[in-house]
């Protein structure tokens, strides 16, 4: 169905945060498309800001399958690292032990969010041959150099440190706990490339005694590994383009002398409460799995659709009220269709609009806030047919094929119904009710449904009987 649907298979536009422009997508090799995130630092549990990066990309990656690229989706998983080793020291466990259960953990949130779309996860841990190896050649390329507490990028001999973020400083929002800092530095921006351990701390050797990696060289370690020097698309959300990407820029150029390292550099806006980062640090954080248990995964999926994934998303109670509310018309609008058997014809003109809107707004930067008000007109449009009686069963097939198309993409649409356990004395009631209803005891009927809602539940009448809804 979306196969047919594709009427611009060349259109589709990205914001590349290194020229600053909407740019046409053109993967280095045809159809293949080889996409990197950054993964987690597995010290504690995942939060909002977190599912929200990460369902974005999961989004943008289901649609690029969607339109028939190959994409193949890798994704680090930070299981070294300060935090890992200062919170294990807290938490009288070790770094180890701590970075598994903390990655169990993320995977079962992602699970949870129905973010399935990565290819690999690959641990920083588990490549430590490639990132010494990538230091080893920096050292020999005169890029790197050793202090007396590891190797150190030298930003100074890259003339292009800077072109990603267009700055060299750090500023507010960037990762800056990510900084090393150290007195033997040359230049204050020089970054860590392989850290000499301290006595008690997790250790690999290397040509320069025991250690471990410094953030940003696992990245381009893995990638290295799984797309060689060069690949499609790196994203992540926009904390990370300075100093982050910037240094992986240095890294990978100064190793293989290719460039662009990344073809189109995706980065995604912050979610916000009350205009503030939502972050472990500033304590303004809600944890996906407490998210969860209040709420359905279909909220938080439609929540980030809504907004487009380069602009900041405040997060609010009044938001996922809200954003229920629409899931709800979404629901009987499914419903509604599917229980159509007319035969009259009528809606083939909103179908193919909703369809061109949809298809026009991915393609325009994946402008998902676009896409999503387009099923949203669809839906207005198609209740007013029904109600006019003027969609067949094959058009109301054809709709819902469509949503069922699109839903591989969105993951909000089609969900199964929490089983809803009614206590017996409401049942009860609403037979009696129905019973007062075919009888015309119009007035014993409403008293009794004000007896249900005292109860908690919503009665509706329906040309099949009655429906009940829990408030
Ligand atoms: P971390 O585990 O802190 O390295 O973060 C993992 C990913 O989540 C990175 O891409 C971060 O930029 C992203 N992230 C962290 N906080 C937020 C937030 N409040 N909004 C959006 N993305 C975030």
């Amino acid at each position: 169905m979306m196969q047919n649907m594709i009427q611009y298979p060349n259109m589709l536009k990205v914001h590349n945060t290194l020229s600053g422009k909407k740019e046409e997508f053109q993967p280095r090799q045809d159809k293949k498309v080889n996409l990197f995130v950054c993964g987690p630092t597995v010290y504690d549990y995942s939060h909002l800001g977190h599912a929200r990066t990460y369902i974005i990309f999961d989004v943008i990656v289901k649609y690029l399958k969607q339109k028939g690229y190959d994409v193949f989706y890798l994704q680090n998983i930070t299981d070294i690292d300060d935090k890992i080793i200062n919170r294990a020291k807290e938490r009288k466990t070790t770094p180890e032990k701590l970075a598994r259960d903390f990655e169990k953990e993320y995977l079962k949130d992602m699970k949870g969010l129905k973010v399935d779309s990565v290819s690999k996860y690959a641990r920083a841990t588990e490549h430590i041959k490639e990132i010494i190896s990538q230091v080893e050649r920096l050292l020999k390329k005169g890029f790197a150099y050793q202090i007396e507490d590891g190797i150190y990028y030298d930003i100074a001999k890259f003339k292009e440190y800077g072109k990603l973020s267009k700055r060299t400083a750090l500023q507010a929002e960037d990762a800056v706990s990510r900084i090393d800092e150290s007195k033997g530095k040359r230049n204050r921006g020089d970054f860590c490339l392989w850290k000499l351990s301290k006595e008690g701390e997790p250790s690999w050797p290397s040509p320069w005694g025991k250690g471990r990696p410094g953030w940003h060289i696992e990245d381009t370690a893995i990638t290295e590994k799984y797309f060689g020097s060069q690949y499609d698309i790196h994203g992540g959300a926009r904390d990370l383009i300075f100093p982050h990407h910037e240094a992986e820029i240095a890294q990978m150029k100064a190793i293989s002398g290719k460039t662009p390292l990344v073809k189109y550099w995706l980065h995604s806006g912050f979610l916000t409460v009350k205009g503030q980062k939502m972050a472990k640090s500033l304590g303004n954080f809600i944890t996906i799995r407490d998210f969860l248990k209040e709420n359905s995964t279909r909220v938080l999926r439609l929540l980030v659709a809504k907004n487009h994934y380069r602009s900041p998303l405040d997060y609010n109670d009044n938001l996922v009220l809200q954003t229920e509310r629409e899931l709800e018309r979404v629901d009987e609008f499914v419903d509604k269709l599917s229980r159509i058997k007319s035969v009259k014809a009528g809606s083939q003109q909103i179908l193919k609009g909703a369809e061109e809107e949809f298809e026009k707004a991915m393609e325009d930067d994946f402008n998902t806030p676009r896409a999503v008000a387009a099923i949203f007109e669809l839906i207005s449009a198609g209740n007013s047919l029904i109600d006019g009686n003027k969609i067949s069963g094959s058009d109301a097939k054809a709709i819902l094929a469509f949503l069922k198309e699109i839903d591989k993409v969105f993951n909000f649409i089609f969900w199964k119904k929490e089983k809803q356990e009614i206590p017996e004395e409401v049942i009860k009631l609403v037979k009696e009710r129905e019973k007062c209803r075919k009888e015309g005891l119009w007035q014993k009927a409403d008293e009794i449904r004000k007896e249900i809602k005292e109860l908690g539940y919503w009665v509706e009448d329906t040309k099949d009987g009655s429906k009940i809804k829990k408030i």
